[in-house]
């Protein structure tokens, strides 16, 4: 090697290799934990779904529900439900909570269609269902795609339905229309937020009428009249429920070579199911581990399942309470890897990229020491003691990362739950995998990046 070359290999970072420097078997390792990964994504809709199957698994690997003041030994292993809709796995360390927890938290809604409380009316002969969309999404990405409903409807006797619709072969499913090209002469003078409207995003979900009679908007009542069949609802009951209308698309692989894998809500189940399988795998670690589902990332974080509340808190009170520990000491002792996607470069639209900092498809998972939008507001910065603390631990562990920046600097932002974590005093940096489309109907990540997020959390808890 020649002295300049040397010197470059020593001083200088890496250039990107992608996948061409793993080894066949740490691909084959890969591509066999994406084969649960898919089967957990086509069933985890909604963040109910995410729960109950996160909750099923840890059953079947050992996990019992969670009891205050309960004494537990190293090695145990319990779990918590908020609400139905976020999700807590933990296993008991030999030093318990003495030395502070080891957390991943990921978040498990991803942006969707939710229908309003008074939502069904009838136009000219079609049923609508009025809607209110879901986190961030690009308007038009929802049209003329294939929908399923899934939800749950409470009726005034307290008895609870729960609805699940369009995933299965022979579903019927629902679509959001748009204009034919040859009339969109109009729609296409106007900008993408003009062009596509909230109140434009109305479900088809009828178009026959349940009789002849002079009544008006009998096409409506045959929905209602289905719907009170099926599922023994009446109109009124969509004010105390929660229906949300979200992609059918199925989980698929992508590309030739099988690499990458397309679907609805890999923001955030592709780090959602490698936190979970992390806390699964873990057998007795040093310290207690805990793998927290959190729901409403998407809308702010806010409300009482969202990281914004206290219950990951409290939960943790109660840990430290059955050790004779202090929570808050507890707390400002524990580290977290916040598990939350990044923008993959997309070579299509490389020019919202700066591209040294970008994070890249088979870089392996990336670190974001700060998310956030212009001059760093609304962001948990990672301090240079706990991203060198992070860096040697996948380091050491062979684990392929890289670093990422949502996108140049001014050119938009995202946040995610670091902060709220961040903010109990706990030292916290985010972590995940690089995706393409994010936010779409049909997202996209590699198998190789998955898997090495899960390697990433099963690290944290095991080192
Ligand atoms: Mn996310
Ligand atoms: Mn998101």
């Amino acid at each position: 090697m020649s002295e300049i070359k040397e010197l470059k290999e020593k001083l200088m970072m890496k250039e990107r290799k992608g996948t061409s420097t793993v080894s066949k078997e740490e691909l084959d390792l890969a591509n066999n934990f994406c084969i649960d990964y898919k089967k957990f994504l086509d069933k985890s809709r909604t963040e109910r779904e995410a729960v109950k199957y996160a909750v099923a698994l840890a059953k079947e690997n050992g996990f019992t529900e969670f009891e205050q003041d309960k004494k537990y030994n190293p090695g145990d292993r319990v779990y918590i439900v908020n609400r139905n809709k976020a999700v807590g796995l933990a296993v008991i360390g030999k030093n318990g909570t003495k030395n502070g927890v080891k957390l991943s938290i990921a978040h498990i809604d991803s942006p969707r269609i939710d229908i309003k409380p008074n939502p069904l009316y009838e136009d000219n002969g079609l049923a609508l269902l009025k809607t209110h969309y879901y986190g961030g999404i690009k308007k038009y990405q929802w049209t003329t795609i294939p929908l399923s409903l899934y939800g749950t409807v409470v009726k005034t006797d307290g008895s609870k339905v729960e609805i699940a619709v369009g995933d299965k072969d022979d579903d019927e499913c629902f679509v959001i229309t748009d204009l034919l090209p040859h009339l969109d002469r109009e729609q296409a003078t106007k900008t993408m937020n003009k062009a596509f409207t909230g109140e434009q995003l109305n479900v088809l979900v009828g178009s026959q009428a349940v009789d002849d009679s002079d009544e008006k908007d009998l096409v409506a009542l045959n929905v209602m009249k289905i719907l009170n069949e099926r599922y023994g609802i009446t109109e009124g009951d969509f004010l105390s429920a929660e229906l949300s209308f979200v992609p059918s698309y199925k989980t698929r692989d992508v590309g030739f070579d099988r690499s990458l894998i397309g679907g609805y809500g890999h923001d955030d189940r592709c780090c959602a199911y490698p936190a979970l399988m992390a806390a699964i795998d873990t057998k007795t670690p040093e310290s207690t581990v805990i793998t927290y589902l959190t729901d409403k990332e998407e809308t702010g974080s806010d409300g009482n399942t969202g990281m914004q509340s206290d219950f990951l808190r409290y939960f943790i009170y109660d840990l430290a309470k059955a050790d004779g520990e202090e929570g808050y000491r507890v707390l400002s002792k524990s580290k977290c890897l916040s598990a939350d996607v990044n923008a993959a470069f997309d070579p299509t639209y490389s020019s919202a990229y700066e591209i040294k900092n970008a994070s890249f498809i088979n870089e392996g998972v990336v670190i974001s020491k700060y998310t956030g939008h212009g001059g760093k507001y609304d962001t948990s910065d990672a301090s240079a003691e706990y991203m060198g603390e992070i860096r040697s631990m996948l380091n050491k562990n062979n684990i392929k990362w890289q670093i990422g920046e949502l996108g140049k600097v001014d050119i938009g932002g995202g946040g995610t739950i670091a902060k709220y974590v961040a903010n109990m005093n706990v030292d916290v940096i985010d972590l995940g995998v690089a995706v393409l489309c994010m936010h779409a109907p049909f997202e996209i990540i590699s198998k190789f990046d998955i898997y090495m997020a899960y390697k990433a959390f099963y690290a944290l808890f095991n080192d």
